[in-house]
């Protein structure tokens, strides 16, 4: 892999810090030193371009890279999936990120055939299925079809949208079965959600006590349960079970927050998504009438961003990008942008998630973490829409590897 020297760039090193001219150097997939440019050894030339450290998306979902309808329909072949699901993986590369969280729908082996490089893609941590109640949030069965038939849907190694529970006993099985098959943390839906059948947001999924088996099991193995919610109820049941994370959030009130606060538990709001499903639910492959469900969502959203950080909460950043479309995973960052700074944004992308997720080295351009690293065609600070262009993305590298390089 080798050593080599990026110089002339401005680098902003995900901390938080103010952005410095320093010169990084790096040695067999690990920034080694900070500072003046060397006089020998490979030099990469960034003049005139930023450096951040490579992008976190903690809320993907590259199972679901094919069109959403006829995805959940079951009408796309095993052939098509894997197509797509590779070609949103290199792309998500392409647009700066090089970590992702996925909170559902891939199977193990997807997660494998990236880290071997058989695919271009970023470093994947993967909870496998959503956990879902009987007819919960994540189910997308026909109204005829018999529950115990839901899992036969699953294509293994490939895409498993959600495994069914409908109590703590099968829940608990469930769960095995997803760190069986290659999960390393678990995301329940404890509320219902936007893109859904029957259940509606106001709707609590599982009970305190079905949730805290979930939370039983990943303590068990050294990690944790992330959760899907939209309400308030579903948020206090997660966080008394002993939930770690809370993706959405929507309707977060202060005493919620605050609740969330003092647990030390984490939100990701999820704004890129709701972008997409308002001016073109067909560009995911939705019919029209999401948009009435997602009605208003993305102004409570905010409002919850806001009493989550008056409340002190760690908050993360996520795209939930669905459908074919995921190659500009940084419209996220361009979003929150807006709502806070692009500081804020650019570090709840990189050190905040790296927390998040529990990989703490990457996140921040610093010695002895991965040479993750993104030159932007430009400051994002002053400019957070380049965050959204992956044409912006100039050059990304991953541990030491440049993966992508238009200079
Ligand atoms: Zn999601």
């Amino acid at each position: 892999m080798g050593r080599f020297q990026v110089v002339g760039a401005t680098v902003v090193d995900g901390s938080g810090r103010d952005p410095a001219d320093v010169a990084v150097t790096v040695e067999d997939g690990r920034i080694t030193a900070l500072g003046a440019a060397g006089t020998n050894g490979e030099r990469l030339d960034a003049g005139g371009l930023t450096m951040t450290p490579g992008l976190i998306d903690a809320h993907v979902h590259l199972g679901l890279s094919s069109p959403i309808q006829p995805q959940f329909s079951f009408q796309i072949s095993a052939a098509e999936i894997a197509a797509d699901i590779f070609a949103t993986a290199g792309a998500t590369l392409d647009a700066g990120f090089t970590t992702v969280r996925d909170t559902g729908g891939i199977d193990g082996g997807v997660v494998t055939a990236i880290a071997k490089g058989k695919v271009r893609g970023p470093r994947v941590v993967s909870c496998g299925p959503v956990q879902c109640q009987t007819g919960g949030h994540g189910y997308y069965g026909a109204e005829w079809e018999p529950t115990e038939l839901w899992s036969s849907h699953h294509v293994p190694g490939l895409c498993a949208l959600s495994m069914m529970a409908g109590n703590a006993d099968e829940l608990r099985r469930n769960v095995r079965e997803a760190f069986r098959r290659g999960a390393s943390f678990l995301k329940l839906c404890v509320t219902g959600g936007v893109v859904g059948g029957k259940d509606r947001l106001t709707d609590t999924q599982f009970t305190v006590e079905e949730i805290a088996v979930a939370v039983q099991e990943a303590a068990a193995r050294g990690t944790y349960v992330t959760v899907h919610a939209h309400n308030n109820g579903g948020i206090r049941n997660a966080v008394e079970a002993g939930a770690r994370c809370v993706e959405h959030g929507t309707d977060l009130d202060e005493p919620t927050a605050a609740l969330m606060a003092a647990h030390g538990v984490a939100l990701v709001p999820t704004f890129a998504v709701l972008d997409r499903l308002l001016h073109d639910p067909a560009a995911a492959g939705l019919g029209d009438s999401v948009r009435e469900r997602v009605a208003g969502v993305r102004e409570r959203m905010a409002r919850a961003l806001a009493a989550a950080k008056d409340a002190g909460v760690r908050i993360g950043l996520g795209s939930d990008l669905i459908g074919p479309d995921q190659d500009r995973r940084g419209v996220e960052l361009t979003l929150r942008a807006q709502l806070e700074t692009p500081m804020d944004a650019l570090v709840a992308a990189t050190k905040t998630n790296a927390e998040i997720i529990g990989l703490p080295e990457v996140g921040v351009i610093a010695p002895g973490m991965r040479a993750d690293l993104v030159l932007w065609n430009g400051n994002p600070l002053e400019d957070p829409t380049l965050f959204s262009d992956p044409a912006n993305a100039v050059t990304v590298v991953q541990s030491g590897r440049v993966v992508k390089d238009l200079r």
